[in-house]
């Protein structure tokens, strides 16, 4: 196979765009990772937070952890753990029940997998992958727009900034925002890969149809549908800054599997003590019978951390987060709100009843997506348009968790692969 000329771009570097562009890399495929965050993690990032009186403090304040059962993740697991990317996290987890005010041992009653960190951070993956050979990698660099080139048959991207990215053989988008209306209720934007030049949108209706729009008789009809697209958005064509471009998905198909995909919310509130929290019995407690409060984990308790003071981190309850954002909006919390929040949670970490002191330093962070609440793809584990050679992955496909953003990341990269074998 000759794969030296195949270039991919990946856009996202969470654990399945690490994993995918990584697996391809080590295929002969030449790969640029595309991030809009600072680093890579993406939900399995590690943040670090400076105190007013200038300590340094780190928290991984997405997945806490992970557990894998699948073969194919447990051997790559095996080379993390080889490589010392990964470590096991070895204390013990309970329960605290609410309404009887006590601690219970789940481990002894439901029996658990091992736990699995990043040290030392939840990011060292993603950072590693990242840094393969074969895999560029671009930070603090979001896609606006990704257009499908039919005469040339290939992928032209553009940063949210207008820069021009260049053009791919290959295009692995591992956000659902990517093709989701949900993006443009948090930016403002419509997603990446749903707009078309207008220009491209006569050969559409001339020839590749679309069940998605059924009267194709009327390009500029079309611009008027943009609340078909992106629900809530209304159709003022003239003054939107994609002035030149009509909404239309470019992957109808892949895009519909992702239109209304539901997903829960989650705040994580990152606390600093003193002193350790010793009349806590566990390392990782989830809480039973609280509307507010779902899980804490003692982070600085993980191995590999630095230990100078003790850290946890609490998350909040799906139905909490739903509160607080019907009230807010999609758009970044204010401070007051991510104060309210962190204050609101601290207090029912400290009603349980349990000595816990006054944090040295507490911040929120809201995860407007922290968990997919349906799977898009279980059989094939991600989503593929074999004409067009793109495929979108992550958790979404699969399981909403590490291991099945992990799964689908090798899904999209075995579809790439022989794509590229095709050509
Ligand atoms: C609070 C919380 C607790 C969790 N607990 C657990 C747990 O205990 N165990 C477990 O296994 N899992 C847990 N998870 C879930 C786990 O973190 C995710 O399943 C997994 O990390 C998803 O990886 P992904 O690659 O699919 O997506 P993501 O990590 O979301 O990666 C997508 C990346 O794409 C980037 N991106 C998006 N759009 C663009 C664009 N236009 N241009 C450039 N980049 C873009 C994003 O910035 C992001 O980095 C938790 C998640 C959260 C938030």
């Amino acid at each position: 196979m000759n794969t030296a000329a195949f270039k991919v771009a990946v856009v996202g570097g969470g654990i399945s765009g690490a994993v995918c562009a990584s697996t391809l890399a080590r295929n002969g495929v030449s790969v640029t990772l595309f991030e809009s965050a600072r680093g890579p993690g993406g939900r399995m990032s590690h943040r670090r937070e400076k105190t007013e009186d200038g300590k340094e403090l780190s928290f991984d304040h997405g997945a806490p952890f992970f557990s894998v059962s699948k073969p194919e993740v447990q051997s790559i697991v095996q080379e993390w753990e080889s490589k010392g990317l990964v470590a096991e996290w070895k204390e013990e987890f309970g329960s605290f029940d609410f309404h009887t005010r006590k601690f219970n041992n789940i481990e002894q009653q439901v029996g658990f997998s091992k736990r699995f960190v990043g040290v030392p951070g939840m990011n060292s993956i993603c950072k590693a992958l990242c840094n393969e050979s074969g895999v560029e990698s671009k930070f603090r660099v979001g896609i606006g727009k990704a257009e499908w080139l039919d005469d040339e048959k290939l992928w032209s991207l553009t940063g949210v900034d207008g820069q021009n990215l260049g053009q791919f053989k290959g295009l692995v988008a591992s956000d659902k925002n990517i093709v989701s209306s949900r993006v443009t209720e948090v930016t403002g934007q419509p997603p990446p890969l749903g707009l078309l030049p207008k220009t491209s949108v006569v050969s559409i209706l001339d020839g590749r149809t679309n069940d998605l729009v059924p009267d194709r008789s009327n390009a500029n009809e079309l611009v008027t549908r943009r609340s078909l697209f992106y629900p809530g958005v209304s159709p003022t064509p003239n003054r939107h800054p994609y002035d030149n471009h009509i909404d239309f998905s470019l992957v109808p198909e892949l895009s519909a599997k992702l239109q209304n995909l539901p997903v829960q919310p989650c705040f994580a509130v990152m606390l600093a003590f003193a002193e350790p929290l010793s009349s806590i019995p566990f390392k990782g407690v989830s809480f039973e019978n609280s509307k507010v409060l779902s899980w804490a984990y003692c982070d600085s308790c993980k191995p590999n951390r630095e230990t100078t003071s003790e850290r946890w981190v609490l998350h909040s309850t799906a139905e909490y987060a739903e509160g607080i954002i019907s009230q807010t909006g999609m758009k970044k919390p204010s401070d007051a709100t991510l104060n309210k929040v962190a204050e609101q949670l601290l207090q029912e970490f400290q009603s349980t009843g349990i000595h816990i002191p006054e944090p040295f330093f507490k911040r929120a962070h809201r995860w407007g997506s922290a968990f997919p609440g349906a799977r898009v793809a279980p059989e094939e584990k991600c989503l593929w348009d074999r004409n067009k050679r793109v495929v979108i992955c992550g958790d979404f496909c699969v399981s909403p968790n590490v291991e099945g953003a992990i799964e689908s990341g090798l899904a999209a990269a075995l579809r790439l692969k022989d794509s590229a074998s095709c050509l």
